[in-house]
């Protein structure tokens, strides 16, 4: 459960009364890194430790491949076509996606972006959001991986439909083949982790989404981080970064 912020803790059997300081951990975070680094992962992970709501605009776009077509507004419509060739969704629609969506900034525990911003127009639009809601960027995380291990990671991901739980065929393969060990779902591969919008997705990366690292550096926001390794490792990685950071900045 998160603790109150506010409430600074006693050190363990701390019988002088020393009170250690409490950890001002990030609450408003951007993740930033190329398809595959596993954003999505340790967006989970950073949600449960700090509490922060985990918003996924891939996740949103993906929910919305289950409605029926006639359910699916024509901006959607467009939004997945994009998605299923491994192309960025246009501005315009992310962007709308904001507007109807800009108050779930307002969650009272924060937020972790993952997936948006991806262009430096959203990065604007974003910045005018949080300042129209006067909230502070904490830190924007750049997770990095070299390409070939990237593309390895892509290539053999599998996903439950039903838990949303994440396999690979080979580091982190089902019990079972095929069959999540969850719930027992057939896996899927995403239609975008295929060798030809894994090919389209680095492209755009580069070209689109990798110009933020420079953009939100110029703020003195941004922290680097090496994926390589397990999940935990990288989390560990991720928290560590934070705590070193909040010392320099006292
Ligand atoms: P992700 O799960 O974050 O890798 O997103 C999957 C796909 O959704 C991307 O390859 C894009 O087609 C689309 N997408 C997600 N977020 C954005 C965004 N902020 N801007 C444009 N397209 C996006």
């Amino acid at each position: 459960m998160e603790r109150n912020r506010n409430v600074p803790l006693k050190s363990r059997g701390a019988r002088s009364k020393r009170l250690r300081q409490p950890e001002a951990l990030p609450q408003h975070l951007v993740l930033l890194g190329a398809p595959g680094v596993g954003k999505g992962t340790q967006g989970e992970l950073l949600s449960a430790r700090l509490g922060a709501c985990h918003l996924s605009t891939g996740d949103i776009f993906r929910a919305a491949t289950t409605l029926n077509e006639c359910d699916r507004t024509p901006a959607i419509t467009r939004a997945l076509e994009h998605m299923q060739r491994g192309e960025l969704v246009p501005d315009e629609i992310v962007l709308g996606l904001l507007t109807e969506r800009g108050n779930r900034l307002c969650c009272g525990a924060g937020f972790i972006l993952d997936g948006f911003p991806r262009t430096v127009a959203q990065a604007e639009a974003l910045q005018e959001c949080l300042a129209q809601h006067q909230i502070p960027l904490d830190v924007v995380v750049s997770y990095e991986l070299p390409l070939e291990k990237i593309v390895a990671r892509l290539s053999g991901r599998r996903i439950c439909p039903n838990c949303k739980a994440v396999y690979h065929l080979e580091m982190h393969p089902p019990k079972v083949k095929g069959m999540c060990d969850v719930c027992g779902a057939a896996l899927y591969q995403r239609e975008d982790d295929r060798p030809e919008s894994v090919r389209v997705r680095m492209e755009v990366y580069e070209k689109s989404t990798a110009p933020l690292v420079e953009f939100y550096r110029r703020d003195d926001l941004l922290v680097s981080i090496s994926a390589e390794g397990t999940p935990e490792e990288v989390f560990m990685r991720t928290m560590n970064a934070f705590k070193k950071r909040q010392t320099v900045a006292r």
